[in-house]
């Protein structure tokens, strides 16, 4: 017998390589292998008699053998055997491949279970291959994932081995599970693993949703709490008019509304806490500008962390030119700076000398301090952490923050992330933005798209050429930016002015080619997806997106909003030759649609959660159980629960609470991690 810290190399029947194949599977402890669910499930209990079964169905069918095993030697390495099976509503012959040991113990005129893959396209129905179990060995099986290692059967047998005489905690305090009349965590355990019967497998599967959900939720709120809090800044008085009076431009009505809801936030007796959802070129930096002009105007800091040091240079440029004529100070805080120059202006926030940061993850440093820190500001928010959103607002006093995101998050994602902020929504382009033109196309048009592209290039602008990220392991014929690079550099685009962009490249040089793209001096950009995030390039009106078939359709939405952000009327095409189910309805989402909103949605009900943003993208970690697209309402009654637990005991410090107590620091053990 084991417990569930008990590691997984101790358990029975895992050796020292199994071990560590099950290590990949990121089943360390006999715990771990308890959570290790299965991906699906074949039922034994439910019998499709035979004659309602479809061409290619997974099917259980119980049938007596009618004719003795016929063995039937093709090549020198395959016999097939066959024999007919039939039940009440008609017949199949069912055929092995060289599994002479299970040929054997087929008896005439007995019954047997069949499962596997009903083929009714040959002139007699047949199965090929399938599991054969006698009757009593009916019920629901699980599958798991499994490896070349480690078959899901195999994997089954442990799982068995772990349950044997296991103790579990359960993390769901009893008050919250007669509440909500979920089962207790043993039950669900045994029953998620090999369920009695439909019935118990939904109400495992419940339970174990609803406590995924539940436990996120209270973390969240306990780690958002930490910040709530007795003293606060308060705006005294709006500049918003005096900043609108001093923009080269007018802001649209959305711009001024989001505006106007944070200098209300801001100057009622409470922390703003607001996200700001705005699609790409939507004009959110000028917003944020606003606020932190807003912001000094009454006597506090700001700083304004963006993802990327290309982004905080640029936020840092726009605020500067925006700023220029008044007394306000700002500072620009990234890595790549000398320490020196970090140094100072490090004290230089400390006294209080500047009133605007602009920086990166620089900003976190633990020497970074102010002297009254009243706002936060993250740009891109769906690229940092939880934690780090709450590392930047613990260097004031309760600041005021604000989120911005570009990434269009599906309402039920926005829930979890965002649950207590606000949210204010820029669904407004600046005046004079055009529609971008957008068109897919298969490789063999690639020629015609690059003279399209020097078209565009012959006229003055600039374009992208976007390449998927190519593992170096894959054998597809998919090319790399580099290789896309070298070949247009030296063939079709030789006489223009090519540059490289990739992840791979040291920071330094990734500056580097974006600044001189930026500053004009590159005609066509050939990249991969670091260009992604709020890069502004005005000139900028074509881009290509090669494979488009490899990138999320956010993605894809957020790639097509680097083109399009001034006055030029801009194109961008969508190279895939895949045009098939899934990929041909997505592309055409992206084709046909500009609002990041409905593609996001989109795309969550093609894609599923887990492919939506990698979990390390929106700093969550993967569900295990919950989808949350299906899953949304049992996400809303556990976010109640969650409240309310924390209602009567907002630190869970009472015995009851422990365990749940001991899975949340587990949880964001973990998330700190990554
Ligand atoms: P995003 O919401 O994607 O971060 P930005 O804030 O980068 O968008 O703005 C995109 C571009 O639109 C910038 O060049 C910005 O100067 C411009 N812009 C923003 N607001 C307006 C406006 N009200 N009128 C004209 N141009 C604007
Ligand atoms: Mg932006």
């Amino acid at each position: 017998m084991s417990n569930l810290d008990t590691s997984i190399r101790f358990l029975k029947g895992v050796g020292e390589k199994r071990a560590l194949t099950l290590n990949k599977l990121g089943i360390d402890t006999v715990g771990a292998l308890l959570r290790f669910y299965p991906r699906s499930y074949e039922d034994w209990d439910k019998i499709t008699p035979i004659f309602d079964c479809n061409q290619g169905e997974k099917v259980c069918i119980k049938g007596k053998v009618t004719t003795v095993v016929t063995e039937e030697k093709k090549r020198q390495n395959m016999t097939l055997y066959k024999f007919n099976v039939a039940d009440v509503s008609g017949q199949m012959t069912v055929t092995l491949f060289n599994n002479r040991f299970l040929a054997e113990k087929i008896r005439v005129g007995r019954e047997y279970l069949f499962y596997g893959k009903f083929s009714s396209n040959t002139l007699f129905p047949s199965m090929t291959s399938p599991e054969i179990r006698s009757l009593d060995d009916k019920g629901i099986r699980p599958i798991y994932h499994a490896t070349a290692k480690m078959s899901s059967a195999s994997i089954e047998k442990l799982v068995k081995t772990a349950l044997n005489g296991i103790y579990i905690d359960d993390p769901l305090p009893d008050k919250i599970r007669q509440q909500y009349n979920l089962c207790s965590i043993k039950y669900a355990i045994e029953n998620i693993h090999f369920p009695a019967s439909q019935e118990a497998l939904k109400r495992a599967k419940n339970r174990l949703v609803f406590e995924e959900l539940f436990i996120l939720q209270t973390g969240l709120i306990l780690l958002k709490g930490k910040k709530k809090l007795q003293s606060y800044s308060v705006l005294k008085n709006s500049y918003l008019d005096e900043f609108c009076s001093i923009l080269p431009f007018e802001m649209t009505s959305a711009q001024i509304k989001a505006s106007q809801q944070c200098i209300e936030d801001m100057s009622k007796g409470k922390v703003m806490n607001r996200l700001i959802q705005g699609d790409v070129g939507s004009g959110k930096t000028v917003v944020a500008a606003a606020l932190m002009y807003n912001a000094a105007k009454n006597g506090l800091q700001s700083a304004l962390m963006a993802p990327t040091e290309i982004l905080a240079e640029q936020h840092f440029k726009t605020l500067c030119v925006l700023l220029k004529n008044t007394p306000i100070k700002i500072a620009l805080l990234t890595g790549s700076l000398l320490k020196k120059q970090k140094g100072k202006i490090k004290t230089a926030l400390n006294s209080g000398e500047y009133d605007i940061v602009i920086g990166t993850h620089a900003l976190l440093t633990d020497d970074t301090a102010f002297k009254n820190l009243g706002l936060v500001i993250t740009d891109e928010q769906h690229r940092f952490g939880v934690s780090q959103r709450a590392r930047l607002a613990a260097k004031g006093k309760n600041p005021h923050t604000l989120v911005m995101s570009a990434t269009p998050i599906p309402r039920t994602l926005a829930l979890i992330l965002y649950g207590d902020l606000d949210i204010s929504i820029i669904d407004e382009y600046p005046k004079g933005r055009q529609t971008i033109d957008s068109f897919c196309v298969p490789s063999s048009y690639e020629e015609r798209v690059y003279g399209y592209i020097s078209k565009h290039l012959d006229e003055g602008r600039q374009g992208y050429i976007v390449c998927p990220l190519v593992e170096e392991n894959e054998e597809l014929p998919i090319k790399s930016a580099e290789q896309c690079f070298n070949e247009l550099k030296n063939g079709f685009f030789k006489n223009y002015r090519l540059g490289l962009l990739h992840g791979k490249m040291k920071p330094k040089e990734k500056e580097a080619v974006m600044r001189s793209f930026k500053d004009g001096d590159i005609d066509l950009l050939v990249c991969t997806t670091v260009i992604e995030v709020g890069i502004d390039v005005e000139n900028a009106a074509i881009m290509v997106i090669r494979n488009a078939e490899r990138f999320g359709l956010s993605q894809l939405h957020q790639l097509r909003g680097r083109v399009g952000r001034g006055n030029y009327k801009s194109t961008c095409i969508f190279i895939s030759d895949i045009r098939s189910g899934i990929t041909k309805q997505r592309l055409n989402i992206i084709k046909s649609s500009s609002d990041g909103f409905k593609i996001a949605d989109e795309d969550l009900k093609l894609r599923g959660p887990g492919d939506f943003l990698g979990s390390r993208q929106h700093g969550l970690p993967e569900f295990k159980i919950a989808d949350i697209s299906a899953d949304s309402a049992t996400l809303r009654i556990a976010g109640i629960a969650a409240n309310e637990i924390l209602k009567d005991d907002p630190k869970l410090k009472t015995a009851e609470n422990l365990n749940l107590r001991n899975e949340i620091i587990q949880l964001y053990k973990k998330l700190n991690e990554n």
